[in-house]
This record gives structure tokens, C-alpha cells and sequence, in this order.
């Protein structure tokens, strides 16, 4: 019997593998499943993590069986002996384990590919359980394995996580969306500047227009929120309809939170900023103190990052900040070295010294020690400097010491990725003049 998109109702996720009981492995397939099956409408109902032994192997197999149209296992495709997956699975279905010689000539050629001779072990992953059509693996030598059988559908995946998501993606997602009709479609935005409260308060309206299938989450951290509209759709013939109502939802949030949102899919501030710095054939430079390099990290995450980022200092000390930026000695023994005074003469110090286009100063006390009533914890004073003006921001952020640390960086970034939409745009207008 084939399994059709009525049965799809329970679908379960059994992580195999004694390494994931112990305090050194985190069990993480469950959760790009999860997101992926949320894509097309789909959720889990159970998950579990069990250990390699046969025994246990076995009842949690019987049991997923019992409860479960499609049953997920990851894990225990490998050549070892601990690795019986397929083993158990075969006993529970009373099935035989059939031998696939062009699946051993797979696993050769991948060991041939790399000067080596396959061992022994591995034709042990030559075998299907009968009836199991394979999952093509071009990340590892496990294949994957997808049974239909008595109404449910078994699916094996290998367990590390660089060969389980692509086999997730490109081979099951697209077999799973054949059995489902419904499917879900999200819309983010990414947005900084602001706290949750503030974007809850701008919404508010919003909720009054949302249609029962159309879902808003607000999704908070400190520095960084995110609004995400999700989208669901039961049938084809109600898509074209319904994804008109998002895009009306979507051009109203945008309206109402306006340049607070810094991208419109699941990017990074410092993936936006990196793309604007070499859009606009622009450089930056970092002098940090209290942030402690996190900046100069974060924009030299993105690759390709040497074309835009010149120079990162850490001045943590006042000779530093003398030394190295030219901040004057008097000007720190006078107004202490978290003052916007500072902030000002680290960014133009570093402009000069640096020569970019961009140059940027963080100087703020991230705690928990070091606060005064004057200048409390989470007090950071911000600087942009370009060739035509210098821009100071006061901040006091909330938190722990990372998550000042952090908040410090994601203001930064922003101001640099306000004052890029602003060289932008003004580019945008004198070209317009021209033509
Ligand atoms: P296996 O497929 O059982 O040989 O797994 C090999 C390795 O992949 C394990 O040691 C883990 O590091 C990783 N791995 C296996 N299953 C998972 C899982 N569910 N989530 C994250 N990592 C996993
Ligand atoms: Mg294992």
C-alpha cells in the first residue's frame, strides 16, 4: 500500500547514536529536520535519541512503528560494528538485508577518488533492507535508505550533520512535498535599533489585518529582532490568492518599521554591512575597547572581507588609545576615557592613521565591575568618522558583559549601515541629476 497525504499525520525523528546521550554531542539533525519540514507544512510529533545497543534500538523502533507514518532515523549507517541501524530496522520488519554490488563499487571509487584502497569494513554499507530504494549520499559513503512499506514510510539518513542536510534537502523534502499539498511561505525581516517593545507597539495594527492562516512572531534578543510572517497554504488553488495577502501584510510592516529593518531574509547585520561596503567600493577600519575586537570579528566573518576591512585595533588602554589613535592624553585625564570625547578623537585619530573611508570607535564599560553612578555599566560611547563628518552615539545597554559586548557591536554596525544607505541614496540622487 502506498502511503498517500491523507495518512501523513504522525512523523517521528529517532537520532541513533550512544554519543548523543553523553554530555559531548548535541543532537542537532532534529532541528534542521524540523525546519525543513515546517517549509511544507509539516511537523514532528515525536522525537527521540536512543543508543547504538541493539535492545533499545529495537523497542524504539517497534514503538515508532506503532505510532508513526514516516519515521525519520539518523545515524548508525557507518562501517563499525556499533553502526546497525539498517540491521535492526531489517529484524523488526522481518526483512533481509540484500546485497547492492553497484552500491560497493560506489564506496570503492569514493576511497579509489582519494588514492586509497577501501577497507573491509565498509561493504558492510553495501547493503539495503529489501525493498528500500537508496539515498543517493555524495558527502560520505553511507547511503540513505527510503522504505514504503505497511502504510509507513522508514526513512534512513547518515548521521553527521555535513551528509544528513543536503540529503534532507535535495532528496527527501522533494519526495515528502509529493505526499503533502500544504506548504508554508515566510517572510522576515531582520531589524536593529530599536527594542521589542517599540516594534510590538508600531505592529499593533498589523494583528487586527491578519487572516487566520496568516501568522506573525516576534522573535527578541538584545540588539537584534525578528519579525517573521508565516504564511500557510492548505491547497494549490488557494496560493495565488493568499500570497497576495502576505505581500499587502509585508509592504505595511515595512512602511511601519522603515529603515529600523535592515534586511528582508535571515542575514546578519554584518553580512548586510559587508555587502553594502563592497557595493559602494568603500573601506572601514575598527579601534575597540570595551567591545574587545568583537567588531573587527564579526566584519571579517563574511568572506571576501579583505576588500572592504583595512585595520582593527584593540585599544584597551589609554596609551593605547594615546599611542596608537592620537586620542590626546589631556583630553582623556579630563573627560575619562568612556566619554563621547574620546569616542570622537579615537575615530578621528584612526581615520587619519588608517586611511579608509570608514573609521569606527567603541569605547564603554561592559562590567559587571567598573561602573560609577556617572558612568554605569552597559554606558558606551560610539564613534563614526568619514571624510565628512564625525557621528557620536550614547548608548546604555542592558546585560550581561558578552551581551553589552555585543550590543555595543551590533550599534556600530548599524551606524555604518546607516551611513551607507545614506551615501547611497545621495550617489542615487546625483546620478539622477546627471542623466
Ligand atoms: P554516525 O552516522 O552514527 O556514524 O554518526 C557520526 C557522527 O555524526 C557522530 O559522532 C556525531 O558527531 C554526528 N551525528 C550523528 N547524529 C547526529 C545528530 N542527530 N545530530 C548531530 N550530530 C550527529
Ligand atoms: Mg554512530
Amino acid at each position: 500500500m502506498r502511503t498517500d497525504k491523507k495518512n501523513v499525520q504522525v512523523i517521528e525523528f529517532i537520532a541513533v547514536g550512544s554519543e548523543l546521550l553523553s554530555s559531548s554531542f548535541l543532537e542537532t539533525n532534529s532541528l534542521f529536520l524540523a525546519e525543513k519540514l515546517e517549509q511544507i507544512g509539516l511537523n514532528l510529533t515525536f522525537k527521540t535519541v536512543v543508543s547504538d545497543r541493539w535492545a533499545e534500538l529495537q523497542q524504539v523502533i517497534r514503538t515508532a512503528r506503532e505510532r508513526s507514518q514516516i519515521i525519520f532515523l539518523s545515524g548508525g549507517l557507518g562501517p563499525t560494528e556499533d553502526d546497525r541501524t539498517k540491521e535492526v530496522l531489517a529484524r523488526v520488519l522481518r526483512r533481509r538485508l540484500i546485497f547492492k554490488p553497484e552500491l560497493l563499487e560506489r564506496i570503492k571509487k569514493r576511497f579509489a577518488s582519494r588514492g586509497l584502497v577501501m577497507p573491509a569494513s565498509n561493504k558492510k554499507q553495501a547493503y539495503l533492507v529489501e525493498g528500500a530504494e537508496t539515498l543517493e549520499n555524495p558527502n560520505g559513503t553511507a547511503p540513505g535508505q527510503w522504505l514504503e512499506t505497511g502504510g509507513k514510510i522508514f526513512v534512513l539518513l547518515p548521521g553527521p550533520p555535513p551528509e544528513f542536510k543536503p540529503m534532507v534537502e535535495n532528496l527527501v523534502l522533494p519526495r515528502l512535498e509529493n505526499l503533502s499539498q500544504k506548504k508554508v511561505i515566510k517572510a522576515f525581516f531582520k531589524i536593529t535599533g530599536v527594542g521589542e517593545s517599540w516594534v510590538e507597539d508600531r505592529l499593533k495594527e498589523i494583528y487586527q489585518l491578519l487572516p487566520p492562516y496568516l501568522e506573525l512572531t516576534i522573535l527578541a534578543s538584545p540588539g537584534d529582532i525578528q519579525v517573521i510572517l508565516s504564511l500557510k497554504i492548505e491547497s494549490p488553488n488557494q496560493e495565488a490568492k493568499r500570497v497576495e495577502e502576505l505581500e499587502k501584510i509585508k509592504a505595511e510592516i515595512s512602511r511601519l518599521l522603515g529603515d529600523k529593518i535592515y534586511a528582508f531574509e535571515p542575514k546578519t547585520l554584518e553580512q548586510v554591512v559587508a555587502e553594502k561596503l563592497i557595493k559602494l567600493k568603500k573601506t572601514i577600519a575598527t579601534a575597540e575597547s570595551c567591545s574587545g575586537g568583537f567588531l573587527a570579528h564579526r566584519l571579517t566573518n563574511i568572506p571576501g572581507s579583505s576588500n572592504y576591512f583595512k585595520l582593527g585595533l584593540v585599544t584597551y588602554s589609554n596609551e593605547a588609545k594615546i599611542k596608537l589613535l592620537g586620542v590626546p592624553k589631556t583630553l582623556i585625564d579630563l573627560k575619562g576615557a568612556v566619554s563621547a570625547e574620546v569616542a570622537r578623537a579615537m575615530a578621528s585619530g584612526l581615520l587619519k592613521r588608517a586611511k579608509v573611508d570608514l573609521a569606527v570607535a567603541i569605547t564603554g564599560i561592559a562590567g559587571p565591575g567598573g561602573g560609577s553612578q556617572k558612568k554605569p555599566v552597559g554606558l558606551v560611547y560610539l564613534a563614526l568618522a568619514s571624510s565628512n563628518e564625525i557621528k557620536v552615539e550614547k548608548c546604555h545597554f542592558l546585560g550581561t558583559r558578552e551581551q553589552i559586548k555585543f550590543q555595543a557591536t551590533q550599534k556600530a554596525l548599524d551606524m555604518v549601515r546607516l551611513k551607507l544607505l545614506k551615501l547611497e541614496h545621495n550617489s542615487g540622487a546625483i546620478k539622477r541629476k546627471a542623466s
